[in-house]
């Protein structure tokens, strides 16, 4: 499963940016960016988290994921605009020649940790 392998790595980076003098460290929240070409479901990127992070300081850690949309740029027409499907051709001069500007972030932008 493509989530399994993405919630490893993000519990991997999480594990790493929990600051070493924390004393017993849980984190409560983890807020992800997630483009929409990552094509990543959330409730089984959850599911694998839930399973990968069990015993950790990340165990029951809640995920708060923002989907980041498309974004694609003509190099014939420097045309900028939103994908919602899996079209890539410009709809302005119909040139096929994009660029993907956005939308393949998988990404950690913070986390916190609870307050005993
Ligand atoms: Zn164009």
């Amino acid at each position: 499963m493509h989530e399994m392998g993405v919630a490893r790595q993000m519990a991997d980076i999480a594990l790493e940016s929990i600051p070493g003098n924390v004393v017993n460290p849980r984190v409560e929240k983890l807020y992800l960016r997630i483009g929409k070409l990552a094509a990543v479901v959330k409730e089984s990127l959850e599911f694998c988290f839930e399973i990968i992070t069990r015993d950790t300081p990340l165990e029951g850690a809640e995920l708060v994921i923002e989907s980041v949309p498309v974004k694609v740029l003509c190099r014939a027409c420097f045309h900028e605009w939103q994908v919602d499907g899996p079209v890539f051709t410009c709809p302005a001069c119909k040139d096929g020649a994009v660029e993907i500007l956005s939308g393949r972030e998988l990404e950690i932008t913070s986390m916190e940790l609870a307050e005993d």
